[in-house]
């Protein structure tokens, strides 16, 4: 009866969707337990190829009870759209496979057009906000103006009343911070009853399901979104999400907050990616980059922009390790590394005349420089091996190093987006 938490160790996009989607059918239980849909989870099986934002990626497996607990922020519209999409693929979804907690809190339109306002307005200094109002729908659940799922329940005179009461607020700081017109209690509610209406039957106490399922000894995997870096509290702020993509939350955004985690498979990327503003330390530019970028498709799966990219970053990557409590890793994407002779890796950075190997605060990163070394590349397509043995010695001990590097086993190559592309030591 194990609980498992699959989570990135990097800036997101490390492939945790895949390994969800490859572990699921092992699992009773898939919970997403933070984040919205500013993130895109990319799963190539035999149905096809789905950019999943917030469905949890165990959908595939029949049998596996799939659930977005209460830490997780839910655009309603987006939602309907992304259940239709996966339905018209042949996937079902019904109240049997799929479960939204009560506490799971609302995004609403105010929150997207907020984020667009927001971005506008800082010009230059922008985060590089996906845009899907997650920073401001998880800042007004903590200003306690946010609508629970399970209010969806209520009558209009009850929705009426609350939305009332936020927009009172909400169109003061809409109108005066950035000069838009103010929103109506009628389009809320509206827009609540088209898009939320269709859930009413998946809308759930989801601690009880959790507990009686822990209660069976049933088996309950954890999907986070996005990476350590980008934990709102040990991530590289204020560059960050606003929810918590550690694995240490899981239990307390899936809506089991006693349950104790048994293993923590860490996704590593083989090289690093990341998307937004912020400090990148090993950034790189030039054709070595661009053919990286291409090799690996680096292009994000939500909003198409091109990924920032750079060399395996052992530093940041020993720091998501220890911040996840990760037990084992997988590491991804090592067939992309086969498009380099030579490839780069990032053993410490150089800060004001000094080197490190610890991962600094945020303000340090600006003025930090990479220590790079190179290692031999393989020069050969491994997309098809399934083996440990038949990998060539090259890749071998570029995994090694990794691993070395990251102070925790790798238990997982994986060298492909299919789910059958997986290389187990
Ligand atoms: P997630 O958010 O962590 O699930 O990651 P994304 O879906 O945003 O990005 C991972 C991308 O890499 C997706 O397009 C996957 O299909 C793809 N992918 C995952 N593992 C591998 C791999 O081992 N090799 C290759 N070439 N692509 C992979």
């Amino acid at each position: 009866m194990p609980a498992t938490a699959i989570v990135g160790i990097n800036w997101g996009d490390e492939g945790k969707g895949r390994m969800v989607d490859l572990f699921a059918s092992e699992y009773d239980v898939v919970v997403r337990y933070q984040g919205g849909n500013n993130a895109g989870h990319t799963v190539v099986n035999r149905f096809g190829k789905f950019a999943l934002n917030l469905i949890p990626s165990g959908i595939f497996s029949a049998g596996v009870r799939n659930v977005l607990g209460n830490g997780v922020v839910i655009d309603l519209e987006h939602l309907c759209g992304e259940v239709g999409r996966i339905r018209e693929a042949g996937i079902p979804i019904t109240p049997e496979n799929f479960f939204i907690s009560q506490r799971a809190i609302i995004c609403l339109p105010y929150h997207r057009d907020q984020d667009v306002f927001e971005e506008e307005r800082l010009k230059g200094a922008k985060y590089g906000s996906t845009r899907r109002g997650i920073a401001p729908v998880y800042g007004d659940k903590y200003l306690k103006k946010g609508i629970q799922m399970g209010e969806l329940l209520q009558d209009d005179d009850y929705l009426r009343a609350r939305l009332s009461f936020i927009l009172e607020w909400k169109n003061l700081f809409i109108q005066n911070t950035y000069g838009k017109p103010p929103y109506t209690v009628d389009e809320m509610l509206g827009w609540l009853r088209t898009y939320g209406d269709p859930f009413k039957e998946y809308i759930h106490d989801v601690r009880c399901m959790l507990t009686r399922a822990q209660r069976a000894g049933e088996n309950i995997l954890f999907e986070a979104q996005l990476g350590a870096l980008r934990d709102i509290d040990y991530g590289i702020y204020p560059y960050t999400t606003s929810s918590s993509p550690l694995a240490a939350y899981a239990p307390i955004g899936s809506g089991a907050p006693s349950i104790r985690l048994d293993d923590v498979i860490g996704i590593v990327k083989a090289y690093s990616t990341c998307v937004g503003e912020g400090p990148f330390v090993v950034e790189t530019f030039g054709e070595e980059a661009d053919r990286l970028r291409e090799a690996g498709e680096e292009y994000g799966a939500t909003t198409g922009r091109p990924r920032r990219v750079g060399p395996f970053d052992a530093v940041a990557s020993r720091y998501g390790v220890q911040v996840q409590g990760a037990t084992r890793l997988a590491l991804t994407k090592l067939d992309v590394l086969s498009c380099l002779e030579t490839i780069p890796v990032c053993i410490a950075y150089e800060i004001g005349g000094g080197t490190t190997r610890d991962f600094p605060f945020a303000p340090l990163l600006t003025g930090a420089r990479p220590v790079l070394q190179r290692m031999p590349g393989w020069g050969t397509d491994v997309s098809g091996v399934r083996r440990w043995e038949d990998l060539p010695g090259e890749a071998q001990r570029y995994v090694e190093f990794a691993q070395d590097e990251m102070e925790c086993r790798i238990d997982f190559v994986s060298v492909g987006p299919d789910r059958d592309a997986i290389i187990r030591r």
